[in-house]
């Protein structure tokens, strides 16, 4: 629905910001939030922290995207806030919808069953949607589309550190391809059968395998059985034609099919990790130790005094969650044959 797509073309000084001050060229990036109106005064600061941090330095672009229409003064006050030009789009009813295959009987029997349990958003219709879009529909959005590069921020997220160096850039020079800084064991009763799912596609798309690939990290028994490590993916420094890739969307599709998007309740951290971890080499997978991060309940702060102090760090260490036996950061490290951070072991 492009008529509804808005693009606020200012420049910082226009918005009584001042001009980026970071030397250099800019990566082909933008910032993408998905968000609904009504997320209007959680988003507004994580824009602060975000511009705060990094971006006022340079004055990356930032694409809302919506289901709904953006209303004016959700698009005002964001505006505002961000330095680089933002742009605000409407999701098109095809990539927010049930498929013709979902069986509508089935999938509401599910919601009433896990309402029951009382899984998390297990009796959401919408929270369903936005896991399906996020997995595989938001790289693909026209509004998308001009960008190689994303970086996805939440509502109420904080950067707890300065960060002084074009993170979009690290991952072009260093030609990583996704990137976390939280990862964490999912919860078992969202996801039952999104591993068959997913053996059912690498058996019949093994030339998506990548040799070097992640299997240790999500997978104690050589891909028999998931083990449910996952990045969290309500932060993400990643590759938008990765994801657009024959690759990830035959994944995206054979797992559309399978259903477990509506007869379960999957999600799209799961999904990108899993995704991540069997098609992409290790070595194009980064863990940013230096982006500390707050997303309810789990906090990243970076391992070590020094760090924290020269990069004006506001977190409280002994809350950072790599470390932690529900983490599975301890695996990234190790699989990656990666030392851990000095001092690490105080911090457990
Ligand atoms: P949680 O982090 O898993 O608890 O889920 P959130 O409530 O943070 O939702 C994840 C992201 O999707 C956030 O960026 C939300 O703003 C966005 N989101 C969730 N539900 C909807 C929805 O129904 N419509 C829109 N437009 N955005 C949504
Ligand atoms: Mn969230």
């Amino acid at each position: 629905d492009v008529s509804s797509e808005h693009n606020n073309a200012q420049t910082p000084s226009d918005k009584g910001l001042p001009q980026a001050v970071a030397p250099g060229e800019r990566m082909n990036a933008t910032f993408v939030t998905l968000a609904r109106n009504s997320d209007l005064w959680d988003i507004v600061k994580s824009i602060r922290h975000v511009e705060d941090r990094f971006n006022r330095k340079y004055n990356y672009d930032w694409v809302f995207l919506n289901d709904d229409d953006f209303n004016d003064e959700f698009k005002k006050v964001t505006t505002a806030l961000v330095s680089g030009n933002t742009k605000y789009g409407k999701i098109p009813t095809e990539h927010w919808s049930f498929p013709d295959f979902i069986d509508q009987d089935r999938a509401a029997k599910v919601r009433e069953e896990m309402k029951e349990k009382k899984i998390i958003y297990g009796d959401s219709i919408s929270y369903r949607h936005m896991c399906r879009y996020e997995s595989g529909f938001f790289f693909r959005h026209s509004l998308m589309l001009d960008y190689e590069w994303y970086w996805r921020v939440e509502p109420g997220i904080e950067l707890y550190c300065d960060i002084n160096y074009d993170a979009f850039k690290y991952m072009v020079d260093n030609k990583k391809k996704y990137s976390f800084v939280i990862s964490l064991y999912e919860y078992v009763e969202t996801i039952p059968t999104l591993w068959d799912a997913t053996k059912n596609f690498t058996k019949h798309f093994p030339q998506h395998i990548a040799k070097d690939n992640s299997m240790r990290f999500i997978s104690d028994d050589d891909g028999e059985t998931y083990n449910h490590c996952h990045f969290w993916s309500n932060f993400e420094i990643g590759n938008l034609n990765w994801l657009r890739s024959d690759a990830y969307m035959d994944y995206f599709t054979s797992l559309d099919h399978a259903g477990g998007f509506f007869y379960e309740r999957w999600g799209d951290a799961p999904v990108h990790s899993i995704a991540a971890a069997l098609m992409l080499n290790k070595d194009e997978i980064h863990f940013f130790n230096d982006i500390a991060y707050y997303h309810v309940p789990f906090t990243h702060c970076p391992t070590g005094e020094a760090y924290r102090l020269e990069h004006k760090c506001h977190c409280n260490p002994k809350e950072n969650f790599d470390w932690n036996s529900y983490s599975c950061t301890s695996r990234y490290f190790e699989l990656n044959n990666i030392p851990k951070p000095q001092g690490y072991e105080k911090e457990q």
